[in-house]
This record gives structure tokens, C-alpha cells and sequence, in this order.
């Protein structure tokens, strides 16, 4: 075994824990960041299957992701665009498709007007929630009391406008189902995005992908790092006092001054804490929970849908895949479309086997671009709920109630123990952007304090 002394120990080598780990050592101070997987990134993973270049975890920025892009930009990474001319896809409950372009799916006047009407109460609620600090809105109580299901509900009988409304923070974002969470923790979701609005714009959200991939991030912060990250090392262990902790994987024990758990929060009871963690983290933590979404991934020969006018993009809260994109790489002459499996269909899914599993996703993908989608040259399903070090996707949230009752202690530090992972942030919340404000965050805590 051998015995190493930082100032600070990191546990977890994704975005959250290298960004804190970069930021540190520039303040001065010495770090070693130990990470349980043989790979750096943990839910950023760019992996070449089949011959094919895939992004098998996250991948798209947003134009409000400016943490994310300062660091893009810092590595020297550069951008693309989604590829988005031609028509949109949309299927109703009836089970046709209908093109369309824009933001508005292509329903009746009388639906859509629903739904403009609900959207707009939405982002004017939203705009009203400080993503940060969601508990502390004077409503907080009462809109974490309310499943966003019922919500929805109390706004209107139109189950085509409520499917579609409870899609931009449920099956696509949370990905949990509607009634597993309240309206408070869907207006976070909406207001760390900026407006309800923008989640449901994809030209916004799904704005552009990293040339080579988007791990490229956390394999160079980690370059950087060289020899302080250790992998293939899971904490085991964790004691702590006022005066510094102690971090025991199976071969290294490393003393530091402070730690930073930078991992999803349903892992932190994977380490065993002496003495152990206050009364209010073990409470909290438990209400905290991931979402499941199964992203799929299949390859052509060539980008078919372009030919036929489409641009990839399709929606339908009545398909077995509720959204599916052109995610070609960059330069590729094949064509490659990436589509999700969210919460219970997810679930429902993972009792099929492998084969069929794989023939029900590329028959709903063939709903929205013709029989050719049935015949990938490559195809992959990112199974995040089975990795032992993730345990879902995209992120954790919390259960009805939770998010009031906790929130306010999400990020507040445990003696020299600090928290910081995506799941825990304010804007950029769930997503690669707010993994990294945690990072920066932490950081100049411990640097505030080490000065003091
Ligand atoms: P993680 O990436 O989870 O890193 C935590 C690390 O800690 C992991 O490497 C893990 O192995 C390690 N670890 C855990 N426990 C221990 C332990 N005891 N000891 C040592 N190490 C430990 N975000 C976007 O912005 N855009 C997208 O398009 C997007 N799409 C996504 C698609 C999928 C399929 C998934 C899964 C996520 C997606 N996300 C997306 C979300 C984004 O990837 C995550 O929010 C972000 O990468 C999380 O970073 P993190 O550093 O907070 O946590």
C-alpha cells in the first residue's frame, strides 16, 4: 500500500472532481484525485463500437452552458452544430406523421393553444425560481407538494397537451415518470435551462457536440493533472475530523486536508465514513434519486432521413423512443441517429432480451424515418442504470417533497468534506455545465478556507 499527503483528496474523475482538481492546484495547493473506474469522465464516455465513434454519455452544449464552453475553449476543443436542416418529425396518438418545423409540434389549434398558454405560465414561473436556491421561492412548499403530474392535470383535460408539456422536464430530462416528482423540482429543472422554454427548443439544448468528443473534456483536465489521478482506485473508506481526513481505496491511503466527494449522491453510501456523516446528510441523502434513460445509437451507411428532407429531429410522447436526433460525427460520410428510452419504458425494455429489445427501439426509429432505420450498421444501447459507479441516467433528483425539505444543505460542507457533482448544481443542473460550476465551486471554498 502506499501512503501519499495532499491538501486535498478528490474522489471522482468526472468534470465535477478534474475541474476542482485544475482549479486547486492553480490556487497552489496539491491534490490527488482518485477515481473508482480504469477511465477518466465517469457519465462522459467516447468510445469507438463497432468501428463507430460514439458518445455514449453526455455530448450536447447549450448556449447557456458557459461554464462548459469557457472550459471547452480552454482546452483548445473545438464545436459543431447538430445537424438540423430539413423537417422535424412529429407522431400523434393516432399514430401519423406529420413533418413540421419550429418549435411547435404540429397539433390541433385547439391543443396548441394549450399548450402556449400553460408554457408561458411555465416560463413566467420559472423565471421566478433562483435555480441555486429553488427551496428558498416563497411557493417553494406548496409547488413541491404537487406532482408535476397533477399539475399539469389542474391546467387542463387536453391529454395530447399534457403529454407534450410533461415530456420537456419528465421522459426527457428527469427521466422519471411524471408522478415521481413534484412541479417545484421541474420548475429547477426549467429555470437551471433559463426558461421552461428552452427545454423544449432542441435547436437551444441540443445546441453542439465537441469535434473527437465531448470526454476529450475530462481526459485533458486530467492530462494536466498527470501522475495525482489514480485509477482503477474506489474510496472505501473515509475519516474525518475537524484537522483533515483520510481516504483508504484497496492500495493507497492518502491524508489531506480536505475532500471533495465528486460523484452522484446515491454513491456516497458506498464509503464508510468515521465518524459517520451528520443525522442531516443521511437523511437528505436518501430522498435523492437517479432518473433511467437508456440512450440508443445506430449507424448507416449514410445519413438516409437527409435525403428525404428530414433533419433527424423527432418527437412523440407516444413512441417507445419519445426523441431521436441526427448525431453523425463530425466529417463522417455515415449517418448516425441517436434516440432515448426513458423511466418505465426503460424499465419495461430490460425485461426483453437483447434481441428483442433491439427490434421494438429500431421499429419505433423506423416510425419516424421510414424501414431503412430497421437496418443499422452499428448498434449500441448505452446502459447507464447497470454501471456500478453511476447507477442511471441522466442525473438524481429528488423525491415529492424533497427538494424543499433538503435543498437548502445539498451543498453544504461536513467539516472538511465538500460535495460537488451535476447533480447537485443550480444552473446547469443535470448537465455537464453545472458539474463543472460545482467543481469551481468547491474549489474556491477550500481555497477560502485554506487561506483563513
Ligand atoms: P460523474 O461524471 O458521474 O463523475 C463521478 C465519478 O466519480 C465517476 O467517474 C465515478 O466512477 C467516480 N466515483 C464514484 N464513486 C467513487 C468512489 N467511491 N471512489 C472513487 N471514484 C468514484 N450532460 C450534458 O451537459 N449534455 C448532454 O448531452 C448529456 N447527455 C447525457 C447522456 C447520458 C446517457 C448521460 C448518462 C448523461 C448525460 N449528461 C449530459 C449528463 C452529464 O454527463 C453529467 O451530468 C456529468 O457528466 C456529471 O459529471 P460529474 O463529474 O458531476 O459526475
Amino acid at each position: 500500500d502506499q501512503e501519499i499527503s495532499r491538501d486535498v483528496v478528490v474522489v471522482g474523475a468526472g468534470a465535477a472532481g478534474l475541474t476542482a482538481a485544475n482549479e486547486l492546484r492553480r490556487a497552489g495547493l496539491s491534490v490527488a484525485v482518485l477515481e473508482a473506474r480504469d477511465r477518466v469522465g465517469g457519465r462522459l464516455w467516447t468510445d469507438v463500437i463497432d468501428g463507430a465513434m460514439l458518445e455514449l454519455g453526455g455530448q450536447w452544449i447549450s448556449p447557456d452552458q458557459h461554464a462548459l464552453q469557457e472550459t471547452v475553449e480552454d482546452l483548445g476543443l473545438e464545436t459543431f452544430s447538430r445537424h438540423r436542416d430539413g423537417d422535424s418529425v412529429y407522431i400523434g396518438p393516432d399514430g401519423a406523421v406529420h413533418r413540421f418545423t419550429g418549435e411547435m409540434f404540429p397539433v390541433s389549434p385547439a391543443t396548441e393553444k394549450v399548450i402556449a398558454e400553460v408554457t408561458e405560465r411555465l416560463d413566467a414561473m420559472a423565471a421566478e425560481v433562483d435555480p441555486d436556491r429553488p427551496w428558498a421561492h416563497p411557493k417553494a412548499a406548496e409547488w413541491d407538494r404537487i406532482t408535476w403530474d397533477a399539475w399539469l392535470h389542474e391546467q387542463t383535460d387536453d391529454d395530447e397537451a399534457i403529454r407534450n408539456l410533461a415530456f420537456a422536464t419528465g421522459t426527457a430530462m428527469l427521466t422519471k415518470p411524471t408522478h415521481a416528482f413534484s412541479l417545484l423540482q421541474s420548475l429547477l429543472m426549467a429555470a437551471s435551462a433559463g426558461s421552461y422554454s428552452n427545454l423544449v427548443d432542441a435547436d437551444f439544448i441540443l445546441d453542439k457536440r465537441v469535434v473527437g468528443g465531448l470526454q476529450q473534456v475530462p481526459l485533458l483536465l486530467a492530462e494536466r493533472l498527470g501522475d495525482d489521478v489514480l485509477l482503477g482506485q474506489p474510496v472505501r473508506s473515509l475519516e474525518w475530523s475537524e484537522a483533515g481526513v483520510v481516504a483508504t481505496t484497496d492500495r493507497t491511503v492518502i491524508k489531506a486536508r480536505y475532500a471533495i466527494l465528486a460523484h452522484a449522491p446515491v454513491l456516497y453510501s458506498r464509503i464508510s465514513f468515521t465518524p459517520p456523516l451528520p443525522r442531516r446528510q443521511h437523511q437528505l441523502h436518501q430522498h435523492l434519486s437517479m432518473g433511467f434513460v437508456i440512450k440508443v445509437h445506430a449507424v448507416y451507411d449514410r445519413p438516409f432521413w437527409r435525403e428525404q428532407g428530414l433533419s433527424g429531429t423527432a418527437f412523440s410522447p407516444y413512441e417507445l423512443s419519445h426523441e431521436a436526433y441526427d448525431n453523425t460525427n463530425h466529417g463522417d460520410e455515415r449517418g448516425t441517429l441517436v434516440g432515448f428510452v426513458s423511466d418505465r419504458n426503460a424499465d419495461d425494455l430490460f425485461e426483453l432480451s437483447a434481441d428483442e429489445r433491439r427490434e421494438r427501439i429500431l421499429e419505433s426509429l423506423s416510425h419516424y424515418y421510414g424501414p431503412e432505420a430497421k437496418n443499422p450498421l452499428v448498434y449500441y444501447e448505452s446502459d447507464w442504470g447497470s454501471e456500478e459507479w453511476t447507477r442511471g441516467a441522466y442525473a438524481a433528483s429528488f423525491d415529492m417533497g424533497g427538494l424543499h425539505r433538503y435543498g437548502a444543505d445539498l451543498r453544504t460542507a461536513v467539516g472538511p468534506i465538500h460535495f460537488a457533482c451535476s447533480d447537485l448544481a443550480g444552473a446547469g443542473y443535470q448537465h455537464v455545465d453545472g458539474a463543472i460550476r460545482m467543481g469551481r465551486l468547491v474549489a474556491s471554498q477550500i481555497v477560502d478556507k485554506a487561506r483563513t
